[in-house]
């Protein structure tokens, strides 16, 4: 019996990337279509199984030639029932069903998981992860999020919420969080929480900077602005980058102590920072870390892009 291909699903705000891989993780064909949130985004289940049953078609395939689909959404995941709630940037205000609907819709087996999550499981099986039993994976976007790989098996937790990384407390009198508490490592490490960091440091600061100069005179100012400065030994920036740096390490050296994972693989695009944000983190990891686990845990960057999601998406559907 030939081996049967794997269909991942990277369901995100803005789009949705589809991709049919080999059991043994190779992508074969990948595509993708606009998400559309219009409606309560009630069009996003049927867009997928559409995109989905046309592209089968259209290449001539069948579904017995497909182990099934693999989803990763936004949202918390119900694993039991099969149902994604509170993905509030996808306009879906009341709980979904993708397993049962995309099921029906398709003909093939369907398993969800959490996006960060997925991301997580893409990096472990085909990136930095180097397919080790235990890896964490922090991904530093718009937000921080975060997935956890221990004894080759994902952590999902009670409530399908563990791995929440960035809701991690570095400063209990901090800047307020999205969630509601204050100083998560998400109002710091986020490309948001670094801008927020820069304008917070800057309003104190009476030293000579091209960032204070940016902030004092209204420009727009991104996270990659801060680390580009920080890389040009600007004084500001490399006191904001110092930062943020030492709080990610600050957070992921607890981890490592509580985990001990092989692996903690930093992605997302405030890691496009590259090596000067690695050295810097990994520094501030190591003076958190217990002395053990500093001769097994190694940080490393990730190395699959926003290709990921699709990758690790499909890894939930493969048969061993
Ligand atoms: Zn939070």
């Amino acid at each position: 019996m030939t081996e049967k291909k794997l269909i991942g699903v990277d369901l995100g705000g803005t789009t949705i990337k589809f991709a049919i891989l080999t059991n043994k993780g190779e992508i074969q064909q990948k595509w993708s279509i606009e998400t559309n949130i219009l409606s309560d985004g009630q069009l996003i289940i049927p867009d997928i199984i559409d995109s989905i049953n046309h592209h089968i078609k259209m290449y001539d395939m069948n579904i017995d030639q497909f182990d099934g689909i693999g989803l990763g959404s936004p949202g918390t995941i119900d694993h039991e029932r099969g149902t994604i709630k509170g993905a509030f940037n996808l306009n879906w205000t009341d709980e979904v069903y993708p397993v049962r609907d995309i099921q029906k819709g398709t003909g093939l087996p369907v398993v969800i998981e959490n996006d960060a999550n997925v991301a997580a499981l893409g990096e472990r099986w085909q990136g930095a992860g180097n397919n080790a039993d235990d890896v964490v994976f922090v991904t530093l976007g718009t937000g921080v999020g975060g997935g956890i790989i221990a004894n080759g098996k994902l952590i999902q937790g009670q409530n399908g919420a563990a791995g929440e990384i960035g809701h991690v407390t570095v400063d209990p009198n901090g800047f307020m969080c999205t969630c509601g508490k204050r100083g998560c490592l998400e109002t710091i490490a986020s490309a948001t929480g670094i801008v927020r960091v820069a304008r917070d440091r800057a309003s104190e600061y009476a030293g000579s900077s091209e960032l204070k100069a940016m902030l004092d005179d209204g420009q727009d100012i991104s996270a990659k602005d801060v680390f580009d400065l920080a890389k040009k030994d600007d004084d500001l920036a490399l006191i904001v980058a110092d930062y943020v740096c030492d709080s990610l390490g600050f957070v992921l050296g607890n981890i490592a102590n509580t985990l001990n994972p092989k692996y903690i693989v930093i992605g997302g695009g405030v890691s496009a920072a590259g090596e000067f944000l690695l050295n810097k983190v990994d520094k501030a990891m190591r003076a958190n870390e217990f002395a053990t686990i500093k001769d097994s845990t190694e940080l490393r960057l990730a190395s699959l892009g926003n290709g990921a999601g699709v990758i690790g998406a499909a890894s939930l559907i493969k048969v061993d």
